[in-house]
């Protein structure tokens, strides 16, 4: 009888357990610049551009990448520090895969910062899925740049290598839920076919102008190209050129269709 008791006790907490890994719920929360970590409603988390340790937007409590919880996947969107910076010590640290440009990472494996098996490559239109069938992330074409700066451990100098091309991401989950990361992008007229074509629920738009989309840009191409049902605004505030804010990015937008969440780092938004 203390047997079946205890092996009832121990079905009910690995009951609650899947129950609360998997809400059901697509969860994102935003860590500051373009860091982000999504949760599916099959319980899988999916960090993309983890800046997370020198990002002084981002949290005290998540300059730990302990903080992140069991991480499945990292998607990267390019080769700048402000996206790449903490990319290969996650996977590391969680055996996950790290996701990115196909040039970036090649000389990611060719400079030996992670091993081939942690560093896969695709590109533009390529689509995965490394967590199954049910989750597909595709590639899409980004207005920016991708240099990877990296100190070399020999010299103990800093050396600029190819980066590969910038990308964005289409992220679909298992309930169909598509979520585009638009990774640092300037204004083209191609978001008008990312819109029609792939028809994102939510878009994680930058924001903060100089070297990326201004709040008017941004409101622009959420309004006549990509007309999602909701935006987060990032990528602003992180270091001085960055001025854009999400309440210019809002009164640029106007009455829309589109709800827009100006959530602080750290905040997650459920859907
Ligand atoms: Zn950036």
């Amino acid at each position: 009888m203390k047997l079946f008791k205890w092996v009832f006790s121990l079905l009910l907490l690995l009951a609650a357990g899947a129950v609360s890994a998997q809400s059901g719920k697509v969860v994102v929360q935003w860590l500051g610049q373009s860091a982000t970590k999504i949760t599916t409603p099959g319980g899988k988390v999916i960090v993309i551009d983890p800046f997370l340790i020198n990002n002084p937007k981002t949290p005290p409590e998540y300059k730990k990448l302990e903080a992140l919880g069991k991480v499945d996947l990292i998607l990267v969107t390019h080769g700048h520090g402000d996206h790449f910076a903490d990319a290969p010590a996650l996977a590391r640290l969680n055996n996950a895969p790290m996701w990115g440009p196909a040039g970036m990472n090649q000389a990611v494996v060719t400079l030996g910062i992670l091993p081939v098996e942690l560093a896969p490559r695709f590109g533009k239109s390529g689509t995965i899925t490394p967590l199954g069938p049910n989750i597909k992330i595709t590639a899409t074409h980004a207005e920016h740049s991708s240099e990877l700066l990296w100190k070399n451990p020999a010299t103990g100098k800093d050396e600029t290598h190819v980066g590969g091309e910038p990308v964005g991401f289409i992220i679909e989950l298992e309930n169909g839920f598509k979520i585009y990361h638009m990774g640092d992008t300037g204004i083209f007229g191609d978001m008008k076919l990312i819109g029609e074509y792939y028809k994102p629920d939510l878009i994680m738009i930058p924001i903060g102008g100089h070297f990326v989309l201004s709040p008017k840009d941004a409101a622009y191409v959420t309004r006549e190209f990509l007309k999602p049902k909701f935006a987060i605004p990032f990528h602003y505030a992180t270091i001085p050129q960055l001025k854009g804010t999400p309440e210019e990015y809002m009164q640029a937008l106007g009455p829309s269709s589109t709800k827009v969440y100006p959530i602080k780092p750290g905040e997650k938004v459920e859907f």
